[in-house]
C-alpha cells in the first residue's frame, strides 16, 4: 500500500485537479472531498450552506472561511476518512490550511502529502472555456482534449453535460486572482513543512497521473 494517503490536491482553476482526482480515487480507494463540487451540491439542494455559497461562487471568488471550514469539518469527520482523503480545492487560503492541520489532527490523519499541479495563465483559459461537467455525476470533460464519446453526454452517466457558470472568462479572471492573492502563499507554506511536490500539468493526462502516483507512493 502506498505511504501517503492523506493528501491535498492544489493548483490554478483548470490546472487539472477534478480529472487527477476521479484517477487518484479510482486507484487508491480514498475518498473524493472537493469543496467546490459539495458547494455545487448545496446549491442545486438550495440548503443553507448553498444559500451562502452561491452569489460568490458564480462570481467566481472566494466563499468565506468559516463556511467552507464547517463543511470540510464535517465531511472528514466521517468514517470513510479512517484510510485516508483527497482534498481537492481545500485548503484555499492560510486561515484554512491552519484549521486544516488542527483538524486532521483531532482525526489521527495528519496531510502527508500536498501536489502542487502547475500551469500557466494563457493555457489554463482555453481549458477553462472548453470544459464540460456532469452535474450528476461531476464528471468533467473538455472538448479539447477529453472529448465525450457522445457530444453533450457524460460517457460515466448519461446525464447531459453542462458548462459550469464559472468557466466564462471574466470570472475565470476573478478566480485565478483569488488563487495568487490567497492560495498561492500556500505553496511556501507546505514547502517550509517538506509536504510539497510538484507536478507540470501540461503534459498528457496519463503522464500527469503517472507523477502523481509516484509522489504518493514514494518513501520519504
Ligand atoms: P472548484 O470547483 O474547486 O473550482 O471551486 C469552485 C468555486 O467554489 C470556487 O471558485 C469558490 O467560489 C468555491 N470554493 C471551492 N472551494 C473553496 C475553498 N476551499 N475556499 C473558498 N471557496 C471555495
Amino acid at each position: 500500500m502506498p505511504n501517503k494517503l492523506n493528501i491535498v490536491l492544489m493548483g490554478p482553476p483548470g490546472a487539472g485537479k477534478g480529472t487527477q482526482s476521479e484517477l487518484i480515487v479510482k486507484k487508491y480507494g480514498i475518498p473524493h472531498i472537493s469543496t467546490g463540487d459539495m458547494f455545487r451540491e448545496a446549491i442545486a439542494e438550495k440548503t443553507p450552506t448553498g444559500l451562502k455559497a452561491q452569489s460568490f461562487m458564480e462570481k467566481g471568488l472566494l466563499v468565506p472561511d468559516e463556511v467552507v471550514i464547517s463543511l470540510v469539518k464535517e465531511r472528514l469527520s466521517k468514517d470513510d476518512c479512517k484510510n485516508g482523503y483527497l482534498l481537492d480545492g481545500f485548503p484555499r487560503t492560510i486561515a484554512q490550511a491552519e484549521s486544516l492541520t488542527a483538524l486532521t489532527k483531532e482525526i489521527g490523519r495528519p496531510v502527508q502529502s500536498v501536489i502542487l499541479i502547475t500551469a500557466d495563465a494563457d493555457s489554463l483559459i482555453e481549458r477553462i472555456v472548453s470544459r464540460r461537467v456532469c452535474p450528476s455525476c461531476g464528471n468533467s470533460y473538455n472538448l479539447l482534449s477529453k472529448k465525450p464519446h457522445k457530444d453533450g453526454i457524460c460517457d460515466n452517466c448519461g446525464h447531459e453535460l453542462i458548462q459550469r457558470k464559472d468557466d466564462t472568462r471574466e470570472a475565470f479572471s476573478t478566480r485565478l486572482d483569488a488563487y495568487k492573492t490567497s492560495t498561492e502563499p500556500l505553496i511556501n507554506y507546505y514547502s517550509k513543512q517538506g509536504l510539497l511536490g510538484e507536478v507540470d500539468g501540461l503534459e498528457e493526462i496519463e503522464v500527469v497521473f503517472k507523477n502523481i502516483s509516484n509522489l504518493i507512493e514514494e518513501n520519504n
